[in-house]
This record gives C-alpha cells, sequence and structure tokens, in this order.
C-alpha cells in the first residue's frame, strides 16, 4: 500500500503504536500541540539535530528501512553520548513522497523504536509532510547530563593520551562494499557491513567515561578521526602524535582492505561513521583509565598524545617515523 492511498492521521497512528513515553516525566507527549517533559534543576539539557536527504545521506538500495530508522537515531544519540550524557526525549520529522510504500516507513519507525526502547528514549512528537520527491528525515534529540560531567571539546591538554572505544575504518570498509555493488559473502564482510548500516551505541562508555572526573575532552567519531582529532585540537589549542601501529583495525576491516586494495590506516583515520568515542585524559590517570577499560571489556584503547600547538597534527608510522597526518593516514612523498 502507498502512503496517498491511507492519509496522514491514519499513517501517524499507525506508527506511533506502540510508544510508551516515561510518564513520569513526559507530561504530555504525541496527540497534543507541543510535549511537555519535566527536567532536573541539577541536569543541564542537551540537543542535537541531523537531517537525512535520501542521495545525500542515504541511498535506499543500500540500507534497509530498519536500518535507516536504527541509524538515524543512532548518530544523534552519539552527540549526546560525546558530551557525557544520556539521551531523553526524541522529535522526529518526515518529508515522504506520496509513492512510499507503507511498509517501508512503517519499518522505518520499527528500527527506531526499537533503539526507542534499548535506550529508555521517549518519542514525545513530530511531522509527517509530503516530499515532491525522495525522503528527508529530520531528528532532534533531547538529552541530559549532570552539570560537573558535561565534556567538551576544549579540555585537552599537552602530555594528554588520547584514547577511541573500538574498531576505527570498519564502517568506511562496509560502505565501499557497497558503493562497489559487492556483495557480503563472508563472515569479515558481514562485520564491516553491519558496522556501516548500524552503527554501536557508546551510552555506557560515555557515562562511565563522564563520571570517572579524569577525561578531560571528547568527541564522537562521524567524520574520521583526522577530522574529529583536529576538532579536539582547534577547540583545545594542542596539537596530536597518533601511533600508526596503535589504531585498532579489526581483522575483518583488514581482510576487506587486501580484498578491495584499500590501505586500512587511511580508512581508519578519514573513513568517517565509526561512532567510537574519541577522549583524552592525562597520563598520570592511566591506571584509573585500565581499570574502566576492564569495566568496558577493554574498550578504551589509546592511539596517541596530546602535543604543542606549534607541533601540529602528526603520524608515527610503522617504521617509526614520524609524518604529518594527511586525511589519507600519512604520505612521504
Ligand atoms: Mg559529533
Amino acid at each position: 500500500m502507498l502512503i496517498s492511498e491511507i492519509g496522514e492521521v491514519q499513517l501517524i497512528k499507525g506508527l506511533t503504536r506502540d510508544i510508551f513515553p516515561d510518564p513520569e516525566v513526559v507530561v504530555t507527549g504525541i496527540g497534543d500541540d507541543a510535549a511537555a517533559v519535566k527536567t532536573a534543576e541539577d541536569k543541564l539539557q542537551l540537543f542535537t539535530k541531523d537531517v537525512l536527504v535520501e542521495g545525500i545521506h542515504f541511498l535506499r538500495e543500500t540500507i534497509s528501512p530498519w536500518q535507516l530508522g536504527r541509524k538515524s537515531l543512532a548518530v544523534n544519540i552519539s552527540d549526546i553520548a560525546a558530551m557525557g550524557g544520556a539521551p531523553r526525549h526524541l522529535l522526529i520529522a518526515v518529508a515522504l513522497p506520496s509513492n512510499t510504500e507503507v511498509e517501508w516507513i512503517e519499518e522505518f519507525y520499527r528500527g527506531m523504536k526499537d533503539l526507542c526502547r534499548i535506550c529508555s528514549i521517549n518519542l514525545i512528537g513530530g511531522d509527517t509532510v509530503r516530499s515532491p520527491q525522495g525522503i528527508t528525515i529530520s531528528i532532534t534529540l533531547i538529552g541530559e547530563v549532570e552539570r560537573e560531567r558535561m565534556l567538551v571539546r576544549s579540555g585537552a591538554r599537552e602530555g594528554d593520551l588520547v584514547a577511541v572505544t573500538g574498531f576505527l575504518g570498519a564502517s568506511a570498509a562496509g560502505l565501499e562494499l557497497l558503493l562497489q555493488g559487492l556483495p557480503s559473502q563472508n563472515e569479515w564482510e558481514k562485520e564491516v557491513l553491519k558496522a556501516h548500516q548500524e552503527p554501536p551505541l557508546r551510552i555506557k562508555e560515555s557515562r562511565i567515561l563522564s563520571a570517572s572526573g579524569v577525561v578531560t575532552s571528547m568527541i564522537d567519531l562521524s567524520d574520521g578521526l583526522y577530522k574529529d582529532l583536529g576538532e579536539i585540537c582547534s577547540a583545545s589549542g594542542v596539537g596530536a602524535r597518533i601511533f600508526a601501529s596503535s589504531l585498532p583495525i579489526s581483522d575483518a576491516t583488514g581482510r576487506v582492505c587486501r580484498h578491495l586494495t584499500l590501505d586500512p590506516v587511511s580508512l581508519a583515520v578519514s573513513g568517517g561513521e565509526d561512532y567510537e568515542l574519541l577522549f583524552t585524559f592525562s597520563e598520570e590517570n592511566l591506571a584509573r583509565m585500565k581499570d574502566l577499560s576492564g569495566e568496558l571489556e577493554g574498550k578504551i584503547i589509546v592511539i596517541g598524545k596530546i602535543v604543542s600547538k606549534e607541533e601540529g597534527l602528526k603520524i608515527v608510522d610503522f617504521q617509526g617515523e614520524e609524518t604529518k597526518l594527511t586525511r589519507k593516514g600519512f604520505d612521504h612523498f
């Protein structure tokens, strides 16, 4: 059935079935002119928004509607996690061409609602409109964080260590498989494809890191290490040195790279969409971080060090030689 056949009221009724906003916090949700939620006095509210346009941010052929619904929300959760906070409320607007299949948008909502349930996020409002061409999705996610636990990009200091919460480059390897139209037949191909279509959630990691009191700056890896570490450096007025041999590149990513003759370091540095957390902490807190890493099943991986602004952004290659970090990883020529 096409959405043009059922009308907006029926469509929204169907899409917002089985959502269960927390009645303790949500005073009015979907069904009134605006949502009303209670806020905690000792916390800061966090707001983030993302717009996804078909043909630019996603292709309907390379991701299932369930995965797209999940991913649209997951990338916003990642931004809230990057501040050390927890996601709370969600507003969603979709613009749909009238020839969209009802099943497509239902599956999209199911992916989003499944994640809402896992992460205790209240879907409190939104809008559904007609689009002359292509699907557009706009998500606003509201989160909260204890005042003293909020983490920003500007706190990195010279001598701090740089760490990440998981593998780098897998999502980019998955995207490459999709763009080349290659089927994913084996375990490692499926693994990188999943990294791209179903990005990880790092709320638990974020909350543990923000409670530790030792993280000096944090950002989520949406645009790739090169760009996002660059953001921390420019906000903090520092430089950084990354060790190629410390970059966490999964076995699956390595295999796919060999198969497609891609450089794994280059994917890890500028591939993007890993949605891991990138953060810094003072070297004297390394033991504390190692304890936390145990709690997080080893998901704290030190990849470099903060240096002075004058030293810039550098990478130490596998031969131990230091060169400028570039979009390609390193470039000796
Ligand atoms: Mg971000």
